[in-house]
């Protein structure tokens, strides 16, 4: 149009040039009102008939000739409507162009249409014939691509609606996936947690009575009662930490570690275990380990050789079983260490070395009868070492042995552990009847306990039923220290600790306060130190630890 209007201006005729102005206004006008409804069908059509008049228009009464800006638009309305409107619409406004044009062009031109191969120049009827021939060219290409094009769109949106119907059935299955595996943590953790709290008391209880200088047959139950409700804890809290380990809330703590000890420590349980089997038990420690601090997770590593160890002790019936730990490279500040667990055992077949790994897994159905056992502990060790970036290598020949082994980088202090002087006993170390005990717990089983265990040590303690009592009674009472359970109802632990820190009078304020965690996890002895207190201690306790921690704590307060 408005190449029409500045064509038509160029020829000086002032009315022409007004009818055409005012056409390019109503097309503007019509094409932002057709827009702002947004039916592209009717407005493809407006605009198809404005322009198809305006060629005809300007064929038939303004230029009354078809000049190339004629042509021109003609094309355009046919890849237009082909585009916008279809095939048959296309077709249907292609003619409705063409027919009339050519018409004019053979009224304009009555000789012979018959064309002459070696003209001396083209003559009109060449031209009219070779403009229809064009348009007709114009016509079948268009439509063939408009019919291709239209295809491939068809295509195109059928594949991308069934992927979005496949993408969407996706999102919905894992959405579902998800919910089910967060239902089922959140049940085992509640479960566990339930069991925990009933065989603590089972468990203390047991100590209690062995304390109570048992006959011989009663201790012989008792230890039985006890090996038992330490086995079904073991197994509570292995499903307890799997479940933690794939929910991804696992931290790692990175504080000072003394190997050698800690190696130590971990493989002093498993002698005794080993030699009442008739095994022999080697822990060999590299020298180069020795009087160095070592920065990691001592609670990880320990979890880790731990269920290692326990495994190769209970599935070998004679020969040996080895811990080593070796320094592979040693660097300024870092060390990497290289452990092993080597066992003369019952071996594993090589197909069934990656299965064994898998939660809930056992080699085979005489491994489950004849040594029981969850199938977690290895999914817990592989997954643990995982989560650090590390691997845990096995190798193993059934009637030959196991060996499980991995690299661990750890940051070392260049300072030499000083040997530690053994803090010196307390004049009366059994009798702690001089303290003011202030125990907040909810659970009655467990005060009970906790009344039997302190009576060891002529404790009278005061009971608190909530932390919200437990600060109260603290406020107004004089105690020197504070057992204070978790989980309790009105205020819990954490809270109550929080409370008693903020305390007016100093002297309350810092009164010691041990934490009495129903659960091992880590976190919690985060949030225990956290939220201010002092020690913990992880039921079921050793009475001992109990005692040893009380006893430090006061010390140092008093
Ligand atoms: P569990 O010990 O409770 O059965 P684990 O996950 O620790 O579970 O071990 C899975 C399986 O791997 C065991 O049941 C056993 O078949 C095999 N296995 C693990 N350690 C050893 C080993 N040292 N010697 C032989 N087989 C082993």
């Amino acid at each position: 149009m408005l190449m029409l209007l500045i064509s038509v201006n160029s020829k000086e005729q002032p009315g022409i040039t007004l009818i055409s102005a005012a056409l390019l206004l109503s097309v503007v006008s019509m094409f932002k009102y057709l827009t702002h409804k947004a039916d592209w069908a009717g407005i493809s059509h407006w605009l198809l008939i404005i322009g198809t008049l305006i060629t005809l228009g300007n064929i038939f009464v303004i230029l009354q000739d078809v000049n190339m800006m004629t042509v021109q638009i003609i094309i355009l309305i046919i890849i237009f409507s082909f585009y916008m409107l279809g095939y048959r619409w296309g077709i249907a406004y292609s003619l409705a162009n063409l027919l009339p044009t050519l018409g004019f062009l053979l009224l304009q031109h009555e000789t012979s249409y018959i064309i002459d191969f070696k003209p001396e120049k083209f003559d009109q009827s060449t031209i009219i014939i070779c403009v229809f021939a064009n348009f007709i060219l114009t016509i079948f290409v268009i439509g063939h691509f408009y019919n291709a094009f239209i295809a491939n769109i068809r295509q195109l949106k059928s594949v991308s609606d069934e992927q979005a119907q496949l993408n969407r059935k996706l999102e919905l299955a894992m959405q579902k996936a998800e919910k089910s595996t967060h239902a089922k943590s959140e049940f085992l953790s509640t479960m566990s947690h339930e069991i925990r709290t009933p065989l603590n008391a089972v468990i203390g209880m047991t100590n209690l009575l062995l304390m109570n200088n048992p006959r011989g047959d009663q201790k012989e139950n008792l230890d039985i009662l006890k090996f038992s409700a330490g086995n079904l804890l073991s197994i509570v809290n292995d499903v307890l930490d799997f479940n933690k380990i794939e929910s991804g809330k696992v931290a790692f703590e990175n504080i000072r570690i003394d190997l050698p000890e800690l190696l130590n420590n971990i493989c002093g349980g498993f002698i005794i275990k080993a030699e009442e089997k008739g095994l022999l038990f080697k822990l060999d420690v590299d020298s180069r380990l020795k009087n160095k601090v070592f920065f990691g997770d001592p609670t990880r590593i320990t979890q880790i050789i731990f269920n290692l160890v326990s495994n190769a002790i209970k599935f070998t019936q004679q020969g040996n079983v080895w811990v080593r730990a070796t320094c592979v490279e040693d660097r300024h500040n870092t060390s990497t260490v290289l452990f092993s667990v080597k066992d003369t055992g019952i071996g594993i077949a090589q197909n069934n070395l990656e299965a064994i790994f898998e939660p809930f897994a056992q080699e085979n159905i005489t491994v489950t009868r004849q040594y029981g056992g969850t199938g977690l502990g290895l999914a817990i060790v592989k997954r643990l070492l995982e989560l650090q970036g590390l691997q845990l290598n096995v190798n193993s020949k059934p009637g030959v042995g196991s060996e499980f082994s991995f690299q661990m980088e750890f940051d070392v202090s260049t300072e030499v552990i000083e040997p530690v002087e053994a803090p010196k006993p307390l004049p009366d170390a059994n009798d702690l009847s001089y303290l003011q005990v202030l125990i907040a717990e909810d659970n009655i089983v467990n005060v009970m306990l906790m009344k039997k265990l302190l009576s060891k040590w002529k404790i009278t303690p005061t009971i608190a039923e909530n932390g919200a009592l437990a600060v109260q009674k603290l406020q107004y009472g004089n105690f020197d220290i504070v057992l204070m359970d978790l989980q309790m109802p009105v205020m819990d632990g954490f809270e109550a600790a929080r409370e008693i820190r903020k305390l007016v009078d100093p002297k309350k304020a810092n009164t010691p306060i041990i934490a009495l965690t129903a659960s091992a996890l880590f976190d919690i002895q985060e949030q225990v130190y956290e939220s201010g207190m002092n020690n913990y201690v992880s039921k079921p306790f050793k009475p001992e630890d109990l005692f040893e921690k009380m006893q430090a704590l006061v010390s140092i307060a008093s």
